[in-house]
C-alpha cells in the first residue's frame, strides 16, 4: 500500500465530483478524484443542456465537462482512472480498496452517481451495442434516415428521442402510461415535432434480431393486444439506478440503494459523505450534482479542520 495520504478522496469524476475538487483544490487540500470510466459523468451522454445557469444558448454536456475538469485541474486536484471496489476505515483513516492498490485518505465524498436502468427483457444484452443504446448523444448518428424507438416516457426518454430526430426518419416514443412525466417544455417540443410519434399504454416485451435490431415485440397494457414493431434502433430511458453495490454494509442505503445523509450530505460515518445523483434526494440535476459537491467539499474541510458533523 502507498503511504501517500489524502485530505480528500472523491470517488467520481461527475458534475458532483469534480465541483467538489475544484473546492477542495482550491482550499488547498490534497485531493484526488477517482474516476472508472469517462470524467463528466451521465453529463457526457447528454447532447444539450438548457437548464444549467450561466449558459443562455445551452450547453453540451461534454463541453459543459471539460471545463468543470479543467477548474478542477487548475486547482491541483489530481486525477485517476481506476474502480472503487470496497471503502475500509482504520481508525479516522479511510482505506479505499481499488484495482490499482489502495489509497489511504482522511476523508472521502462520494459522487458515484448513477446508470441507467435496464429493461431486463429478452434480446436486451445480446443487442446493446448492435442496435440498443443508453445514449443518443453517442449513438444517434449511426441511425441516419432510419426508424427508431426510445421506451420511456420522461424527461430524459423526451429530450433524447427530439436530438434523435436530427437523424433518424421517424422515432417512436413507447410510454406505459398514457401521459408523459417529462417537463411541460419538453414534452411540447416532443408534440409538436412531425417524426415523433407516441406509442402509449404499451411495454416492450422483446428486442428481435441477430446481429443487429430488427424489431420491438409490444404489449398494449390496457387490452393485452400485442404486435410487433420494425425498428433498427432502440434507445433504453427507464431510469437510473445508483451506483452503491460496493458501499453495502459500509454507509446507510435506502430502500432503493441510495445513500442516505444529511443535509450537509454527511452520511453515518465520520468523514465520510455522498454528493450527487447517489444520494437521497428530490432532484437529480447537473445543478443539484453541483450544489452537493460544494456543500460535500466544504463539509470535509471543515471535518479535517476538526469539526466533523454527525447525525
Ligand atoms: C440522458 C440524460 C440527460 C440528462 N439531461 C440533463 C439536463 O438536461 N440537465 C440536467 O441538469 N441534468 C440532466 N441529466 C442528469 C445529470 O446528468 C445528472 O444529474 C448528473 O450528471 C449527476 O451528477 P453526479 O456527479 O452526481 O453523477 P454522475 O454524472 O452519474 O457521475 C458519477 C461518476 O462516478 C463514476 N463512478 C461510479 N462508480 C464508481 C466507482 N466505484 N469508482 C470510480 N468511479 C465510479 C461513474 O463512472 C461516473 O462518471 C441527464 C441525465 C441523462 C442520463
Amino acid at each position: 500500500m502507498s503511504e501517500e495520504l489524502y485530505d480528500v478522496v472523491i470517488i467520481g469524476g461527475g458534475p458532483a465530483g469534480l465541483t467538489a475538487a475544484i473546492y477542495n483544490g482550491r482550499a488547498l487540500l490534497k485531493t484526488l478524484v477517482i474516476e472508472k470510466m469517462m470524467i463528466g459523468g451521465q453529463a457526457t451522454i447528454t447532447h444539450q443542456i438548457d437548464n444549467y445557469p450561466g449558459f443562455p444558448d445551452g450547453i453540451s454536456g461534454p463541453e459543459l465537462m471539460e471545463l468543470f475538469e479543467k477548474q478542477a485541474k487548475r486547482f491541483g486536484a489530481e486525477f485517476k482512472s481506476t474502480t472503487v471496489k470496497q471503502i475500509s476505515t482504520e481508525g479516522k483513516i479511510k482505506i479505499l480498496d481499488t484495482d490499482s492498490g489502495d489509497i489511504r485518505t482522511k476523508t472521502v465524498i462520494i459522487a458515484t452517481g448513477a446508470q441507467p436502468r435496464r429493461l431486463g427483457i429478452p434480446g436486451e444484452d445480446k443487442l446493446t451495442g448492435k442496435g440498443v443504446s443508453y445514449c443518443a448523444t453517442c449513438d444517434g448518428a449511426f441511425f441516419r434516415d432510419a426508424e427508431v424507438a426510445v421506451i420511456g416516457g420522461g424527461d430524459s426518454a423526451v429530450k433524447e428521442a427530439i436530438f434523435l430526430t436530427k437523424f433518424a426518419s421517424k422515432v417512436y416514443i413507447i410510454h406505459r402510461r398514457d401521459e408523459l412525466r417529462a417537463e411541460k417544455i419538453t414534452a411540447k417540443q416532443a408534440f409538436e415535432n412531425e417524426k415523433i410519434e407516441f406509442i402509449w399504454d404499451t411495454v416492450t416485451e422483446e428486442i428481435t434480431g441477430d446481429f443487429a435490431v430488427k424489431s420491438l415485440k409490444l404489449k398494449n397494457v390496457k387490452d393485452g393486444s400485442t404486435s410487433e414493431l420494425p425498428v433498427e434502433g432502440a434507445f433504453i430511458y427507464v431510469g437510473m439506478i445508483p451506483n452503491t453495490d460496493f458501499l453495502k454494509g459500509f454507509v446507510e442505503l435506502d430502500d432503493k440503494s441510495y445513500i442516505v445523509a444529511g443535509h450537509n450530505t454527511h452520511t453515518k460515518v465520520q468523514g465520510v459523505f455522498a454528493a450527487g445523483d447517489v444520494r437521497q434526494k428530490i432532484a437529480r440535476q447537473v445543478a443539484t450534482a453541483v450544489g452537493d459537491g460544494a456543500s460535500a467539499a466544504m463539509a470535509a474541510e471543515e471535518c479535517l479542520a476538526g469539526q466533523c458533523f454527525e447525525d
